[in-house]
């Protein structure tokens, strides 16, 4: 199963690394507009591959993604201290403009997996310039992952086994939806009160901020982030791949709020299979409406 990563920063390397120690394909190709650093990435994770599942890694142009069930979207400009993901959409928006096309042509089969960010910005682009393709983006995956985190280590319990969805935008308007956080299957609240752990407003005020400033936090302190996204696509991308039918919070085309945003989808064979609207309070649904209309605000300066 052969998968196509485009940008070979340091999100893509990233993910291109996770993917090949997780067993997530068999074939991995490395494209940017930076040849160099794309070999180099590609020699440099090959390396791995014979002490892990052998999957065989290169890099090439656009042809090379001929034949990829997935491509992998990661270039384009990075958060600067201080900047948001919004103020990086002209740059990257001109970026998509340019690629997309001959991703398509390549791998016309490919379902088109976005990292770059504002990733629901331009996994809404990409919906428009690749009308053929099945896309979608990263989204809050990401999120939904440092959610359950914070939630982990205030509950005492393996990250895997605590649950919750981050909802909306990737960005400052994402909505924890406190009312899917569950603990060994209990809803959070009743979990803490039951197990005799402090649960405050405080707490889940600290466990919101944490989730939404987490890129702005690792990024001061050591200019990006990549380990936590690169584990999020290879999972995006082995659950395509392996038409796991997995709910992950992935970015998507959404008719009723009109914009790509994340909910939880059904993710498997060809993309996004299906949404599983949560069942959100009053004040969620409204904090939900107000992120789609962030998004679609810029959307409509594109
Ligand atoms: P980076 O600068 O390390 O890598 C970007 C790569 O894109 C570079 O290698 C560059 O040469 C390449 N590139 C630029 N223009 C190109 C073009 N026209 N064709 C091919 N390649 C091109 O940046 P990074 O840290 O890897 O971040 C990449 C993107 O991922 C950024 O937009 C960043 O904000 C985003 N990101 C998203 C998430 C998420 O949750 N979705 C998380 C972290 C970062």
């Amino acid at each position: 199963m052969k998968v196509g990563v485009v940008g070979a920063g340091l999100v893509g390397a990233t993910a291109a690394y996770a993917m090949t120690l997780r067993d997530s394909c068999s074939e991995l190709v490395l494209v940017d507009k930076d040849v160099k650093r794309a070999r180099a990435e590609a020699q440099d994770i090959a390396h791995a591959s014979p002490i892990s599942h052998g999957a065989r890694v290169s890099s090439g142009n656009y042809a090379s993604l001929e034949g990829s069930k997935v491509v992998v979207i990661a270039a384009g400009a990075n958060q600067q201290p201080g900047e948001s993901r919004l103020d990086l959409l002209a740059k990257n928006a001109a970026i998509f403009r340019e690629l997309i096309a001959q991703i398509t042509q390549a791998a016309p089969d490919a379902v088109l997996l976005i990292a770059t960010n504002p990733v629901d910005i331009l996994t809404q682009l990409t919906v428009q310039l690749a009308p053929g393709s099945a896309v979608l983006g990263s989204g809050t995956v990401l999120d939904s992952a440092r959610f359950r985190h914070l939630m982990a280590q205030h509950a005492g319990v393996d990250a895997t086994h605590v649950h919750g969805y981050v909802l909306g935008e990737h960005g400052d308007s994402e909505v924890m939806a406190w009312s899917t956080a569950t603990v060994a299957g209990l809803p959070i609240e009743h979990f803490m009160k039951e197990r005799g752990r402090q649960w405050t407003a405080d707490i889940r005020s600290e466990i919101e901020a944490g989730t939404r400033d987490a890129a702005a936090a690792i990024i001061e302190g050591k200019r990006a982030t990549y380990y936590g996204i690169g584990a999020a696509l290879a999972r995006i991308v082995e659950r395509i791949v392996g038409d796991r039918r997995a709910v992950l919070t992935v970015s998507a085309p959404t008719p009723e709020f009109g914009v790509c945003l994340s909910l939880p989808r059904i993710v498997g064979a060809g993309g996004v299979q299906d949404t599983v609207m949560p069942n959100l309070t009053k004040e969620e649904k409204q904090a939900l409406k107000a992120s789609a209309g962030v998004l679609k605000k810029a959307v409509s300066s594109l």
